[in-house]
């Protein structure tokens, strides 16, 4: 678990902590807030609503599993305010995919990545559609994308909470000059 813990440090995350799964405040409520007030990725990709199994299969998929490693990285606010957002989401996806190769090369046959944001508006934003969605093909980036945390029902706030770590939520009508900094982050299930 070290190993995984050092990979994760290595690809520069902010944090990287390994707890139980039990730890991992799942809430139906959350998928519905994809729809409304909704988010540009919804129904835009097969890594989000309502195309994922959602919160209740979550629950038992994560039983599954023995433990879970959860990374973040810190990034200013007018960065997840602005256009590098897409780009911090694209990384989440990339983080959490490079982990899960790691750890099934490294004893983790079964890991599994999740990640934050739309792959469709970061990963595939130059493209006009999701290829799996609209053209029943492979995804473009199969060793990046990993499916939505909040399509899976995982409170993010909560989440951060659990780990130890600080956040506000950046919404629209944050003011980065009174919250300097905000948090992106993925997970990954180790088995
Ligand atoms: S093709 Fe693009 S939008 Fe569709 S699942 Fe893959 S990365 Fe996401």
């Amino acid at each position: 678990m070290d190993k995984m813990i050092e990979f994760a440090l290595n690809l520069g995350v902010g944090d990287a902590r390994i707890i139980s799964p039990d730890l991992i405040p799942v809430d139906d409520k959350f998928p519905g807030f994809c729809r409304e007030p909704g988010c540009p990725g919804f129904n835009r990709s097969m890594s989000c609503p309502p195309n994922v199994e959602g919160p209740e299969w979550f629950r038992a998929e994560i039983k599954k599993y023995e433990s879970v490693l959860v990374f973040k990285y810190d990034v200013p606010s007018t960065s997840l305010l602005g256009n590098e957002r897409m780009d911090l989401m694209g990384l989440i996806h990339e983080t959490a995919a490079a982990i899960e190769t790691f750890a099934r090369k490294n004893g983790c046959e079964k890991a599994r990545g999740f990640a934050g944001g739309s792959c469709k508006e970061s990963l595939c934003r130059d493209h006009l559609e999701c290829r799996v969605l609209h053209g029943n093909r492979d995804c473009r980036n199969p060793g990046k994308a990993r499916q939505s945390m909040s399509g899976m029902g995982v409170n993010f706030l909560e989440l951060t909470r659990a780990m130890g770590w600080e956040m506000e939520v950046i919404a629209k009508e944050t003011d980065p000059g009174a919250v300097p900094m905000g948090m992106v982050a993925g997970m990954v299930l180790l088995k």
